[in-house]
């Protein structure tokens, strides 16, 4: 297999280096994520990574700004709903980055699965009314668009709710350990009227949608994680001392550093190829597990390095440590990322 990418497969990546993107407002940076063609391409209910090209535009965001990388890859799972089966005018606003949605479909204790969920909506004159909560929500008090899974007598559906709508219900932010700047919220929805215009069809297993989602932002993110924890440990480890040696000349700490690069090599090398490979679900969720955890050992490698004087809240490998743990909670999780493996495996394995 050839790892070295074409100009095409650079190119989106290339425009995402040189985007100016602001710290705040997060509106801003989807409009330049829009102009620059990130929000459209390869949009639907996929499984996997994507193409190479929009692999590699993920981590170059990745390294710039982690949360907006979950943000877009929430945003872009709406898009392409709308876009498969929703009005035009809508879909236009959400690939052009003029418009913001936000997904509200998990739901803590319950499954997302049809006839399982809490929130309903029920038939009323030419619409619906819809009831029910949702536990986490990014992005909620910044978008202009909900959509929100629920169930209807005639299946699951999703609800395009404005968030300025009678009856709905924005919580106050959750504090999170990390991705802060997601601004997570729980929204209650109180007897919401939703015409029928913006109702559309669920995908058939709407949480497994969401979990792709977030596996192809987490990958990401940990592999920009994994980079910036060995670059900050080979400048902690190799940092001159007024007195005495500098880490990087204890034997114990040069060995943490080649372990450090060997994980990142092998996370990056792992996620290109399930990029490559696009239908190849189960390589796919190995190069998720393995890179969110390759994630967690270099950030927490890079803070023992760094020592004391990493361990405060501006330290990038600080936080980095936090945010690499959700990778592994997040999407498909180590455990059910391992179970969809093993079955994969032993399907192989059959005679
Ligand atoms: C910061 C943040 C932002 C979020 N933003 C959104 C959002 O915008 N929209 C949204 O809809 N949701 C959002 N979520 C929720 C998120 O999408 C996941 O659904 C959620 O984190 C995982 O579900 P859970 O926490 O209910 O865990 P559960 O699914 O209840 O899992 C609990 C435990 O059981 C294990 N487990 C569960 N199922 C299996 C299985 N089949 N096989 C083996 N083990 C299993 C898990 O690995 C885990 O250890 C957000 C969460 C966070 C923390």
């Amino acid at each position: 297999m050839d790892f070295e990418l074409s100009e095409a497969q650079k190119e989106l990546a290339e425009r995402i280096e040189g985007l100016d993107l602001p710290e705040e407002p997060i509106r801003a940076c989807f409009a330049a994520l829009g102009q620059a063609g990130y929000l459209e391409r390869e949009l639907g209910s996929q499984e996997g990574f994507g193409s190479l090209a929009m692999w590699e535009a993920r981590v170059a965001l990745a390294r710039r700004m982690p949360q907006l990388v979950l943000a877009a890859e929430l945003d872009r799972l709406v898009s392409g709903l709308v876009a498969e089966r929703g009005p035009e005018t809508i879909s236009a606003a959400l690939k052009s980055g003029q418009s913001i949605a936000a997904a509200a479909f998990s739901e803590r204790d319950r499954n997302t699965l049809r006839g399982e969920l809490g929130t309903l909506a029920e038939p009323d004159g030419d619409g619906f009314r819809l009831s029910g909560r949702k536990d986490q929500v990014s992005l909620a008090r910044a978008c202009d668009l909900l959509a929100v899974l629920a169930d209807t007598p005639e299946g699951s559906a999703i609800l395009l709710v404005e968030p300025a709508a009678d009856g709905v219900r924005i919580g106050e932010p959750i504090d999170t350990l990390g991705f802060q700047a997601l601004g997570t919220c729980p929204v209650a929805f109180e007897s919401v009227a939703v015409g029928r215009e913006r109702v559309i069809e669920a995908p058939d297993d709407p949480r497994e949608a969401l979990r792709w989602a977030e596996d192809r932002a987490v990958t990401a993110i940990a592999v920009g994680i994994c980079k910036l924890s060995l670059d900050r440990a080979r400048q902690a480890a190799d940092a001159p001392r007024q007195a005495g040696k500098p880490p990087a000349g204890y034997q114990v700490v040069r060995f943490q550093l080649a372990e450090m690069l060997t994980l990142l090599q092998t996370a990056e090398l792992l996620a290109r190829r399930a990029a490559a490979e696009s239908s190849d679900r189960s390589l796919a969720l190995c190069a998720k597990v393995f890179a969110t955890e390759a994630a967690c050992r270099l950030s927490d490698s890079a803070l023992s390095i760094l020592a004391s004087a990493g361990y405060r809240r501006d330290e990038p490998v600080a936080r980095a440590l936090l945010e690499a743990r959700f990778g592994t909670l997040a999407g498909h999780s180590s455990q059910v990322a391992r179970m969809a493996i093993a079955d994969d495996a032993l399907a192989r394995l059959a005679p």
